[in-house]
């Protein structure tokens, strides 16, 4: 459930969450002294029932990439991350609720007690889906919500419907499962960012997320029409201040205020112990730059894990995110992948 939003530094959050759940440290999150990664973020397909307009990725009706992992490779490559004690996997798209062997691989997990994070555009939550997520353990559910109201929703979720969004939240909730709601900003919807965080906590959301439009993906050829001003901007993010303070001990509301730049110059000192899964079975360093370092179709996992380690000490690497301090547009590049391995 890509979106054009700062989504690494997301998945950052998530994870120091999990695992301090899990009485591990936040600390512990780096990936110098592990063996394997301890966050797998796994967009299982690019095809997805929606076109949004601020799609990070090229998702879409019909948009499946012709060589995504077949099921025994699929298979295989769970199989690797369970014998790694791997204790976290985030399920994401495209649309994952589409992927063939979606509850499948849910089931897989679930037996071998990796706790699983999915994000979905939340159109396929029905009560029986719900139901069968809270049986599997799903530890939380991530619905994208984009907009206050039912008008700016469907504006920039190409076929989505708000009701159908809102009924699979409310499944979801009355099922037991953990529901997180992320919000992208764009300069039609910043205005209602309020309203939906007050929405999130009426349906039972324990967490709230949002960062900066990203220029990347489908978002590329909408830009024109999405990146919101610097004053709607500054709007935004006081509102998300004070909603913070609303919220406390009630509902934790994560919002990435810096940009990518300040994302990316933290994370080449600190690099998350997280693979970041390609549809096809190629491993991204991290979302917000084209570098992958292996590809799961050849590589074990250990082997990939290796590799990452040393590509984030690449020469590459820090040259491209000194370049993004002087061009912005350069996060265009970022499905034009540069191998590493
Ligand atoms: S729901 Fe929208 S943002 Fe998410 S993957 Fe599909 S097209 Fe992209």
């Amino acid at each position: 459930m890509p979106e054009a939003v700062t989504e690494d530094l997301q998945k950052g959050s998530s994870l120091g969450k999990v695992l301090k759940s899990e009485s591990f440290s936040p600390a512990d999150t780096g990936s110098g002294s592990l063996s394997a990664p301890l966050y797998v973020a796994w967009q299982t397909t690019n095809e997805c029932n929606l076109a949004c307009l601020h799609c990070i990725e090229e998702s879409g009706p019909g948009k499946a990439f012709k060589d995504e992992l077949s099921k025994e490779q699929t298979f295989d490559v769970l199989k690797q991350l369970a014998d790694l004690q791997v204790p976290y996997l985030s399920l994401s798209g495209g649309e994952p609720m589409v992927h063939p062997h979606f509850w499948e691989m849910l089931e897989f997990c679930s037996k071998n007690g990796m706790l699983v994070k999915l994000e979905t555009n939340g159109h396929f939550l029905t009560k029986d889906a719900a139901k069968r997520l809270k049986d599997l353990n799903v530890k939380a559910v991530q619905v994208s919500m984009d907009g206050g109201s039912r008008e700016t929703f469907n504006k920039i979720r190409i076929h989505g419907d708000f009701d159908i969004m809102k009924e699979g939240i409310a499944n979801l909730g009355e099922a037991g499962v953990g529901i997180e709601i992320n919000y992208s900003p764009t300069k039609f919807n910043t205005h209602e960012i309020g309203m939906a965080v007050d929405l999130a906590h009426e349906m039972g959301a324990y967490s709230f997320y949002t960062g900066r439009t990203m220029y990347t993906g489908n978002a590329v050829k909408t830009w024109h029409l999405l990146v919101p001003t610097p004053e709607q901007y500054e709007q935004y993010f006081k509102t998300l201040h004070e909603k913070t303070k609303e919220y406390e001990g009630r509902m934790r509301v994560y919002f990435h205020e810096m940009g990518l730049l300040e994302e990316l110059r933290y994370r080449i000192k600190n690099p998350a112990a997280l693979f970041i899964v390609l549809p096809n079975g190629l491993v991204k360093l991290i979302n917000a730059l084209p570098f992958t370092c292996g590809d799961l179709r050849k590589d074990s996992v250990t082997k990939i894990w290796g590799n990452f380690q040393k590509a984030w000490k690449r020469p590459e690497v820090a040259k491209f995110i000194d370049d993004m301090a002087t061009n912005d547009k350069l996060t265009a590049q970022l499905h034009n992948w540069v191998d590493l391995s």
